[in-house]
């Protein structure tokens, strides 16, 4: 679907909705003061914040705090908006114009419900009969803009991994980048390995385990060769490839749009409203902080110099 008939979808929502939508999410049994769990609260106003304050403890809370949404600027309706349009995966760029924001703002919004996607993953292990497929994600851009650059960093080797049914079809799905430092140096099966260590339930017997060799098997029924397929053609055509920094968060996100589909933004909604937010310095590792500089007094060597 092409970025305007996108934006012709994107719904209207009020303050109310979100609200009402954000509540629920953040307290499915109803509001609990957060220090003392009291169930009742008054509606307070502290400039300009709707906030709730506990009848009991007399403590002050936002709706967003704790949440996702925490110490954003962004009003509510443009990050409901937002959840809406990753059932598209739609790149930062495309997001900015649709729902007008600046793209730094997108990319953050973009990259915080990467962020919730995460941590629902973590909390999913996949158990029953698996399928793996071991493949290689070659960042073929990298070759264009800096040939140096392109080490072994360069082509990430990932495992997709699937529960399926009886019948084949894909009941829960992971695509993982191989977390060793130099997977190069490992082999297919050692790769597999650490794949089932790290993301299965401890239910799993290896003989449930089948590898799925696309050369040796052609014609086979497992859906994994299309579904990587379906992943690679994706991160190309909307964002013209993805380097190894981020691209664990586009994975996810991929597996978590194949497997809600429909049901997508109302478990968006629920796993913003339970997770908290991450730094735009923590999402990128460069955290800039405060450095020492010391003046030299000399002329000859004018200038700074970090001090360690
Ligand atoms: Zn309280």
């Amino acid at each position: 679907m092409g970025g305007r008939a996108i934006g012709e979808t994107v719904p209207v929502y009020t303050d109310e909705d979100c609200e009402g939508a954000l509540l629920m999410a953040k307290w499915p049994a109803g509001y609990r003061c957060p220090r003392c769990a009291h169930p009742h609260w008054y509606d307070v106003v502290a400039r300009g914040r709707k906030l709730y304050e506990c009848r009991s403890c007399g403590h002050q809370t936002s709706l967003t705090a704790g949440t996702i949404l925490e110490g954003t600027r962004t009003p509510l309706h443009k990050w409901f908006q937002a959840m809406h349009l990753m059932q598209f995966g739609i790149s930062a760029k495309l997001l900015a114009e649709l729902i007008s924001v600046t793209y730094k703002t997108a990319w953050l919004i973009n990259h915080k419900l990467r962020h919730a996607i995460d941590r629902w993953d973590r909390e999913l292990p996949l158990e029953g009969n698996l399928q793996l497929l071991g493949e290689f994600y070659g960042y073929e851009y990298l070759q264009h803009i800096s040939p140096s650059s392109l080490s072994e960093a360069a082509v990430q080797p990932v495992v997709i991994g699937a529960a399926v049914s009886e019948c084949g079809d894909i009941a829960h799905l992971k695509i993982k980048k191989d977390s060793k430092e130099q997977p190069s140096r490992s082999t297919e099966a050692e790769t597999l390995d650490r794949f089932v260590r790290q993301h299965t339930s401890d239910a799993i017997v290896p003989r449930r385990v089948a590898a799925v060799d696309r050369r040796r098997n052609r014609g086979t029924t497992s859906r994994l060769p299309a579904v990587w397929q379906g992943a690679i053609r994706w991160l190309a055509w909307t964002f013209g490839g993805i380097g190894p920094k981020h691209l664990q968060a586009y994975l996810n996100e991929y597996c978590f749009r194949y497997l809600l589909r429909r049901d997508l933004l109302v478990e968006l909604i629920g796993m913003c409203g339970a997770t908290r937010t991450i730094t735009y310095p923590d999402l990128t590792g460069n955290r800039t902080g405060a450095q020492a500089i010391r003046w030299r007094r000399h002329a000859a060597s004018r200038g700074a110099r970090k001090v360690s």
